[in-house]
């Protein structure tokens, strides 16, 4: 058993975090690789390492004096490696930084220091063998990921090694210099590590005990999912839910090597498994809800549109021409309708309604903000009959007007049109008809 296990931030904040993933790390032999991100925030007010790197190398790029700010930096490494009891000295790294701030080596060089420091830190106190990620994970020459040779070079590297620390969130450009993934993108280092070294399991450490059903802000202690699919989770994330950084499937996805999440301080549970398909049916018959505020509907009207070849094609094209993405378009036999997020909308309205009349000739064009999107995902809704009637039943139960409906044709999910109001009792609704109730 190979397992690659990645830490976030706030699982590396301070000594007594570094305590805790020591344990983990030593309760199994097999947690042989790991991924660190940099330290995140040690209480609610708190500044993550990486913020304070951005933020001190702005000074820096302005040629101001930084040397406050790097002093702030040092000290969380100080405290960590002092509640931890290490020997390690930063100072000739600090050094190092120091004088690469004044040339201006870069903001991502820059970023990237709060993981490359870490890493150190984690192999020092692990005992573990330290690996450089500018050294194994490459970027090409138009700033896109190198998954070839990353994976040939990493792969080679990590090959004989018993374990190893590969610190998170950069690599390097074919000239040599770094490169950082985007925020979050240690995820994504600990996905690509995992299928360099064929790892039965890529285990992803933060502080939730997984992915759960909805938002706990709006849903109080909601379930957690047990095990969801790469597809679902795509469903789920794009419409708002954030566990994982989105692009760090990818890596493990083409290999079929399943992400587990688990919670760092509650390292008994079990967490969320993601995988690629499973036999396992969900607890429920919907797996998550997601959504998100602040869209628009464009209604669009003409007589018998549904004859009129390229009706469709000339109506996106008023979006595409104002450089407008839209959601859904769901149509009627006269009508279609275009969702866009409201504030990428806003300031192009008039615009569009024209390119609309332009290019479309329609009766009619009719706007409407506010509006609310939530989807319902689930690999169970395919066999099962009445998902929908059950939604839109928890939902007229509580006066909620659906305002748009859209199935997609894998019946993983059904997406809901609501005012922007009725969002939160929307999720409740249906939360409350397929976990609480369960038919
Ligand atoms: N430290 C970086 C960030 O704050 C990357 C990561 O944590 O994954 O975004």
């Amino acid at each position: 058993m190979r397992k690659v296990v990645k830490f976030g931030g706030s699982s590396l904040a301070s000594a007594e975090q570094f305590k805790k993933v020591g344990n983990i790390i030593r309760a199994e032999a097999s947690r042989r690789f790991v991924v660190p991100s940099a330290p995140g925030k040690r209480r609610k007010n708190d500044t993550k390492v990486t913020d304070m790197l951005y933020a001190c190398y702005g000074l820096a790029e302005e040629g101001k004096d930084f040397s406050h700010e790097l002093r702030l930096i040092r000290e969380r490494y100080q405290e960590i490696i002092d509640g931890l009891k290490l020997k390690l000295s930063l100072k000739e790294e600090f050094e190092k930084i120091e004088s690469n701030f004044k040339a201006k080596a870069g903001k991502d060089y820059a970023a990237s220091r709060g993981e490359y420091l870490n890493g150190i830190l984690m192999a020092d106190y692990l005992n573990f063998k330290f690996v450089d990620a500018a050294e194994v994970v490459f970027f090409k020459e138009d700033g896109r990921f190198d998954a070839e040779r990353t994976n040939e070079v990493l792969g080679e590297r990590l090959k004989n090694m018993p374990n190893a620390v590969i610190p998170g969130f950069y690599g390097a450009n074919p000239d040599g210099s770094i490169r950082t993934f985007s925020r979050g993108g240690s995820d994504i280092t600990g996905s690509i590590v995992a299928k360099a070294v064929h790892a039965d399991v890529y285990e992803n450490w933060t502080d939730v005990s997984g992915f759960l059903i909805a938002d706990p802000g709006i849903i109080p202690n909601p379930e957690k999912i047990e095990m969801i699919t790469y597809k679902e989770l795509r469903e789920l994330s794009y419409m708002g839910a954030s566990v994982l950084h989105d692009e760090s499937i990818f890596p493990v996805r083409s290999e079929g090597i399943p992400i587990n999440i688990r919670n760092t301080n509650e390292p008994d549970n079990s967490g969320t498994w993601i995988v690629e398909s499973t036999c396992q049916k969900s607890k429920f018959v919907i797996t998550g809800i997601a959504g998100k505020k602040g869209f628009c509907s464009v209604n669009i009207e003409k007589d018998r549109m549904n004859s009129e070849i390229g009706f469709g094609r000339k109506v996106l094209q008023a979006f595409e021409d104002n450089g407008i993405s839209f959601e859904h378009a769901p149509s009627g036999i006269d009508t279609m309708t275009v969702f866009v997020h409201q504030d990428e909308f806003m300031n192009k309205e008039q615009n569009v309604v024209s390119a609309l009349h332009r290019l479309a000739d329609p009766d009619m064009v009719d706007i409407e903000g506010d509006l609310a999107l939530v989807a319902v995902v689930g690999r169970g809704m395919k066999s099962v009959r009445g998902t929908a009637a059950r939604i839109f039943a928890a939902l007229a139960h509580k006066n909620i007007n659906i305002r748009m409906i859209d199935q997609g044709s894998s019946e993983l999910n059904i997406i809901i049109g609501v005012r922007n109001e009725d969002f939160e009792e929307a999720i409740r609704a249906i939360y409350n008809m397929f976990v609480l109730v369960q038919l």
